[in-house]
């Protein structure tokens, strides 16, 4: 349930219709927006409390029940759209922002040589897997601690943030203690415990969508993190699991202007992973941007022959510097820049 305040109404108004809540047994989460407050009423029944409760205290404007399951990335509870910023860079703002790097740190040359690449074309954040979900455990799993340090050095000199997945609750002091945005991968968007401890380091997180999880799952899923108070939540469309197999995944497209419109939260769009195939990575990218989507997380290689992870979907730095020139003109016509 969704309380609205009126434009100026007092702190003890709001905090009256707190402690209704709260005594009603709901917990409660408050969005403080320039104009008005608005306030969400959360637990499994606020279906069974009437909205009258609420409606009827001093400095309430409306009351709304919600009847989609996720509550905190929802326009109701925020109708301002959140920019997340890391170091100077807002994502989520009128500014397109590149993400490019590895699929997997390798070893520091590797990562060094892509970042002054991809920087020169003007990727902001550098990408790199330290910790792989492989679904073979006898794969390449990456260099784990190591790879965060590589990364750490490699942002220490040229300066560039760093997003870096975590897989597991055991690692994610570590992980923060290196990465500038935290990942959580597409097979983890339901790891709930997972979600709940990145919410925790307040540090932004961007949540990648489950291959077989509808757009109102994935909104859930976020509910978890700001439900921590961490309201950095970046949104990441990376495709699905369909009856198509000539791409790796089919990129849902449709999820950009539906995650748009339903939640208040920046969304990022993948287009290697579900091309699976370095050719068919511009067209989704440039779809992506086409589309609205606030950025775009790109896998990007020196020598993709040679990549241990995720060679045939990876740029080479003169496509990546190819698509980027590409990227600028997509970006001006749907009136953004990059
Ligand atoms: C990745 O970004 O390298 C990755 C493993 O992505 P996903 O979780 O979308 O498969
Ligand atoms: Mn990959």
């Amino acid at each position: 349930m969704i309380v609205e305040m009126r434009k100026g109404a007092s702190k003890d108004e709001i905090d009256q219709v707190v402690a209704k809540a709260r005594s009603m047994g709901f917990d409660v989460q408050l969005n403080h927006g320039t104009e008005k407050t608005v306030v969400a009423i959360l637990g499994s029944d606020t279906g069974k409390a009437p909205t009258d409760v609420f409606a009827l205290l001093p400095g309430v404007g409306s009351v709304q029940r919600i009847m989609k399951p996720y509550k905190l990335s929802s326009r109701e509870f925020k109708p301002a759209s959140t920019i997340v910023t890391v170091s100077d860079i807002q994502i989520g703002g009128p500014q397109v922002v590149v993400m490019a790097g590895p699929c997997a740190v390798e070893s520091e040359e590797q990562v060094f040589q892509t970042a002054e690449a991809v920087m020169k074309a003007g990727a902001r954040i550098l990408r790199g897997g330290a910790y792989k979900p492989r679904t073979s455990p006898f794969a390449f799993q990456g260099l784990q601690e190591e790879g965060l340090k590589i990364l750490s050095r490699v942002k220490a000199s040229l300066g560039i943030p760093i997003i870096t997945e975590v897989m597991d609750t055991h690692e994610v002091d570590l992980v923060a203690q290196h990465a500038d945005i935290l990942q959580v991968g597409a097979r983890n968007m339901q790891n709930y415990s997972l979600l709940r401890e990145v919410g925790k380091t307040g540090r932004p997180v961007m949540l990648k969508r489950g291959f077989s999880s509808t757009i109102n799952e994935w909104l859930t899923a976020a509910d978890y993190i700001l439900a921590e108070g961490n309201e950095n939540v970046i949104l990441c469309e990376r495709g699905i699991r369909t009856f198509e197999d000539s791409t790796r995944f089919s990129l849902d497209i449709s999820s950009i202007p539906v995650a748009r419109k339903f939640s208040h939260l920046p969304i990022i769009v993948d287009p290697s992973h579900p091309a699976g195939h370095f050719e068919y990575v511009p067209a989704l990218a440039k779809a992506g941007i086409a589309a609205g989507a606030d950025g775009l997380l790109v896998e990007v290689h020196p020598n993709p022959a040679q990549a241990l992870v995720d060679g045939l979907q990876s740029l080479t730095f003169s496509n990546f510097e190819k698509l980027m020139a590409e990227l600028r003109l997509v970006a001006q016509a749907v009136g953004r820049s990059l």
